[in-house]
C-alpha cells in the first residue's frame, strides 16, 4: 500500500476499541485468534484466514450500505452479490470506517470495495483487534503507522474516484483528500511533477466566474476592476460537465465571485450535481445574513476571506462575531498575499486566526497583473514565524510559495506529501469570462482558447494531453 499525499482538515479521532489492518513483514505469521461472539469488539482478536477476513470486510460493508440505502431488503441484496455465503457481525462503532460512494449517487464504489477485497486477503495482511487501554493491545509493534482519516461513525459524504492504480478519497464536508494505492512497488509521485497515471481530468477546477471587482488591491494580478465582466451562461451544464469528469471541487473566483448576480444559484448548481464549491471573497457584510450563512454552510464546503493591509484585526474579529456558533470555524479560512504585508501584521494574524480556530491560508505574491508595480515587502520569514509560535492555525499555502521555498519548506521537515509544488498537477483553471483552460489562475497566458459550451470535451483534452507544472 502506497500513500501518495493527504490532505487533513480534521481532528484525529480517537478510539477506544483500535481494528488494525496490519502489513506483516516477509516471512512473519500471526496464528488466528477468533473474536469473542458475534462482535468485533474491544477484544483482542487476529484475523489471518481468507474466510475471518472476507467476514470483517463484509461487516464493514453492510455498515455502510445501511447508512445510505435505508431498505434492509436492498441491502441484503447487495451484500449478497458482492459477499456470497458470507455472515457479518457488529463491529465496534469505534472502529468503522468509511467507505466512499460513487460521486453523483448515494451508491458505495463497487471498485473501492473489491480493491479493498484483494488487499485484505493477501497472505502477509491480517486484521487485529484491540483496543487502547490495554498494553498488550494488538500485540505487535508497529514499523509505520497511518490512521485511516474516515474512521468512527460512518459517512456518507465521502467520495472516491479511481485513476489507474490510485485512489482518490474526498471528505465533502471537511475537504480532507487521500490520494493512495492498495499496491505495492508502484512509484510516489509527491516529488514529481507527474500526474498519477490514469488521471484523465483534474480533481479540481479553479472557475473563475467574473472579473468584476470593486476593491481596486493595488497588487491583484487578475486585474480586476468595476469595469470587468460577469459571465452568465448554463451553469447546470457546465456543473454536469464537471460531474462528468469526475471534478470533485470547484473553487468559485474572480474578480470578486460574490459580486456576480447569480453566485448562490451557482453554489446549488454545484452541489445539486454532487461537486463541491468553495469560494474566496474580500466581502464580509454578507455574514451578517443568517440566510447567506446557512446557505454556504449547507452548500459549499468552505470559504477563505482575504483580508490584509489595514484594519486586518478588526475584520479578522469581525468575522468571528458574525460567525459564532452559525457556522463550524473549520469551514473558514482567512487568506493574506504574502510581500502586502510586514513581519508584525503576519504575525498579529497567525495569532488570531489560532485564537478563533480558523484556518490561514498564504499565497505567494504573483509578480502580473497590477502586482508588476506593486512594490513587494520581504516574506523571507513566513515559515520562521510559523515555527515559533506555540500555537500556530491549519495552514494551507498555494503551490507558487510552495515552490519559491521548497528548499526551506524541506528543511522544516515538513513532509513532502503534505503540499504540492506544481499546478496542473491534480487541478487545473478555467477562465469563463475570457474562455481559458490552464495550469493556474497566473499562467493563463499559456493556456488555451476554449469553447465554453463544450466543457465536457474541453476539460479531458487538455488536461490528458498536457505536461503539468511546466512552469515550476
Ligand atoms: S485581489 Fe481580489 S479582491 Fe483585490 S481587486 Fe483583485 S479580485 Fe478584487
Amino acid at each position: 500500500m502506497i500513500l501518495d499525499s493527504f490532505r487533513c482538515v480534521q481532528h484525529m479521532i480517537n478510539s477506544s476499541s483500535t481494528h488494525t489492518i496490519a502489513i506483516l513483514p516477509q516471512g512473519k505469521m500471526l496464528a488466528e485468534v477468533k473474536p469473542v461472539g458475534y462482535h468485533y469488539g474491544w477484544d483482542n482478536f487476529v484475523l489471518s484466514s481468507t474466510l475471518e477476513k472476507m467476514q470483517y470486510l463484509a461487516s464493514l460493508t453492510v455498515k455502510n450500505l445501511r447508512e445510505s440505502i435505508k431498505d434492509d431488503e436492498v441491502v441484503k441484496l447487495i451484500l449478497a452479490s458482492w459477499f456470497p455465503g458470507v455472515e457479518t457481525k457488529a463491529i465496534d462503532h469505534q472502529s468503522l470506517q468509511s467507505f466512499p460512494r460513487k460521486q453523483g449517487t448515494n451508491i458505495l464504489h463497487k471498485d473501492f470495495v473489491e480493491d479493498y477485497e484483494k488487499f485484505i486477503l493477501a497472505g502477509n495482511v491480517v486484521v487485529l483487534g484491540g483496543n487502547d487501554n490495554n498494553e498488550s493491545s494488538n500485540m505487535v509493534e508497529y514499523e509505520k503507522e497511518l490512521q485511516y482519516p474516515f474512521t468512527g461513525e460512518v459517512k456518507t459524504n465521502i467520495v472516491a474516484r479511481k485513476a489507474g492504480k490510485w485512489w482518490i478519497l474526498f471528505d465533502q464536508e471537511t475537504g480532507s483528500q487521500l490520494i493512495f494505492s492498495f499496491h505495492d512497488g508502484i512509484e510516489h509521485l509527491y516529488r514529481t511533477k507527474r500526474r498519477l497515471v490514469g488521471l484523465e481530468t483534474p480533481i479540481g477546477v479553479d472557475l473563475k466566474i467574473t472579473n468584476y471587482c470593486s476593491h481596486g488591491c493595488l497588487y491583484c494580478y487578475e486585474s480586476s476592476t468595476m469595469e470587468g465582466k460577469h459571465y452568465f451562461g448554463d451553469w447546470d451544464a457546465i456543473a454536469k460537465a464537471f460531474l462528468d469528469n469526475g471534478i470533485l471541487e470547484v473553487a468559485l473566483s474572480g474578480g470578486e465571485p460574490m459580486m456576480h448576480p447569480d453566485f448562490f444559484d451557482i453554489c446549488w448548481t454545484f452541489c445539486k450535481h454532487d461537486v463541491v464549491p468553495s469560494f474566496t471573497t474580500r466581502c464580509i457584510n454578507w455574514l451578517k445574513d443568517n440566510a447567506y450563512l446557512s446557505t454556504v454552510n449547507n452548500v459549499c464546503g468552505g470559504f477563505a476571506i482575504s483580508v490584509g493591509e489595514q484594519n486586518y484585526p478588526t475584520k479578522i474579529r469581525k468575522i468571528a462575531k458574525f460567525t459564532e456558533g452559525k457556522i463550524d470555524p473549520g469551514k473558514i479560512t482567512v487568506q493574506i498575499v504574502l510581500g502586502t504585508l510586514g513581519k508584525f501584521q503576519y504575525s498579529k494574524m497567525v495569532n488570531l486566526c489560532s485564537r478563533y480556530g480558523f484556518r490561514l491560508s498564504l499565497l505567494g505574491f504573483k509578480n502580473i497583473g497590477r502586482g508588476k508595480s506593486f512594490k513587494v515587502r520581504d516574506y523571507s520569514w513566513w515559515l520562521r514565524v510559523l515555527e515559533e509560535c506555540d500555537d500556530p492555525p491549519y495552514i494551507v499555502i498555494d503551490s507558487v510559495l510552495a515552490s519559491q521555498y521548497s528548499k526551506e519548506l524541506q528543511q522544516s521537515k515538513i513532509p513532502m506529501w503534505q503540499y504540492n509544488q506544481w499546478d496542473g498537477k491534480f487541478t487545473c483553471y478555467i477562465d469563463l469570462v475570457d474562455g481559458i483552460i490552464a495550469e493556474s489562475s497566473y499562467n493563463k497566458d499559456k493556456g488555451q482558447s476554449i469553447d465554453v459550451d463544450y466543457l465536457s470535451d474541453v476539460i479531458p483534452d487538455f488536461f490528458s494531453k498536457r505536461k503539468c507544472g511546466s512552469t515550476a
